[in-house]
């Protein structure tokens, strides 16, 4: 493993670069929050060298049919992280295609992983099957791990948050950074997972919330959106009314009161078993806690929104901060290769 040191951020005890990437493909739901924007204030508060982006190339994979909207999701995306608390002062914020140098190096990274590693990654085929049938597979989906090697190592992260489940798609960036530098000498830095927590949420019809699936709530939907979404869920099959006993474990209902209830999970858990709860009052508390939860939030957003300019600001503050690493790193990568 390399190399030179990730540049330095503002303030003096920062740990490693922690890099996270961000597909702008609409609005956020609770599925991402969970799993992502919770870490990712984590790691703003613990103090790591942050640097978070829109991996709007990243889009064009599966939406490329879609870039009418991209704009919209991409100004909405950075409104929901300062929303959630992501601070601009304290995390470097930018936007993938800002920054040219990075599709150099795709092409780059492209010529030297054999293709052979990027046919064998599981999300490839399980991405191909969730796919509409609008859409069919495209060059850039095949070579997504390709482009994800590049985010990383372009401006020097180090650490890259995974769940235990994904450690193997960090392993093929990994491996494209080892190849490389067996090529052309020891330029690129390995990055190294950073293990975290990265629970997977239920949609309504039980399977991983997602978009696509349309099974999703979103941290911004309003009262009485959540209060659908919510209704709509399944619950234990086997709990047809109030006093079925009732299977927690097998319930999405629960799987979301886990995450957002937790001082009445005890209760609901004990009440739902004897019969005692019915599954429109265990849902009306769910409803009622998100809502509550995410009020801040949609507070929040409400008032960034109204402050025009706010997200050019924040993207070209994350721009001068990450492009100048980004072009360093190519730079060693052409004299690497004998080019220029
Ligand atoms: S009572 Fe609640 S936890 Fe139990 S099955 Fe119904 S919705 Fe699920």
């Amino acid at each position: 493993m390399h190399a030179a040191d990730p540049t330095p951020a503002t303030g003096a005890a920062r740990k490693g670069r922690v890099l996270t990437g961000y597909r702008p493909t609409g609005p956020l739901h609770l599925g991402h929050w969970a799993g992502n924007i919770e870490n990712m204030l984590r790691l703003q508060d613990e103090r790591y060298d942050c640097f978070y982006f829109i991996a709007d190339w990243h889009m064009l994979t599966t939406h490329y049919d879609r870039v009418d909207e991209l704009a919209a999701w991409t100004q909405g995306l950075v409104l929901d992280w300062l929303a959630a608390g992501l601070d601009p002062e304290r995390v470097t914020i930018y936007r993938q295609s800002d920054i040219p140098e990075v599709a150099e190096m795709a092409l780059v990274f492209g010529m030297t992983t054999p293709l052979g590693w990027l046919e064998r990654v599981p999300s490839f085929k399980e991405r191909l099957r969730d796919m509409d049938e609008r859409h069919s597979a495209n060059f850039g989906l095949l070579g997504y791990p390709v482009l994800q090697a590049v985010d990383i190592t372009i401006v020097k992260g180090e650490l890259v948050p995974v769940g235990q489940d994904q450690v193997a798609h960090l392993e093929l960036t990994r491996e494209i950074v080892r190849r490389f530098n067996a090529l052309y000498g020891d330029v690129l830095l390995e990055p190294q997972p950073l293990l975290s927590e990265s629970p997977t949420i239920p949609g309504s019809d039980g399977r991983k919330m997602s978009k696509s699936l349309d099974n999703y709530i979103g941290v911004r939907d309003e009262p009485d959106e959540i209060r659908k979404r919510v209704k709509s869920f399944l619950t234990d099959p086997q709990k047809v009314r109030r006093g079925d006993p009732g299977r927690p474990e097998v319930c999405p209902v629960f799987a979301l009161h886990s995450r957002f209830s937790p001082g009445d999970l005890e209760r609901i858990d004990t009440q739902c078993r004897t019969g005692e709860l019915g599954c429109v009052d265990c849902k009306t508390i769910l409803a009622d806690h998100l809502i509550e939860t995410f009020a801040a939030y949609r507070d929040r957003r409400r008032e960034l929104e109204r402050q025009s300019g706010l997200v050019l600001d924040v993207l070209e503050a994350g721009l001068a901060k990450a492009r100048p690493v980004a072009q360093e790193t190519l730079a060693t990568v052409r004299a690497a290769m004998r080019f220029g």
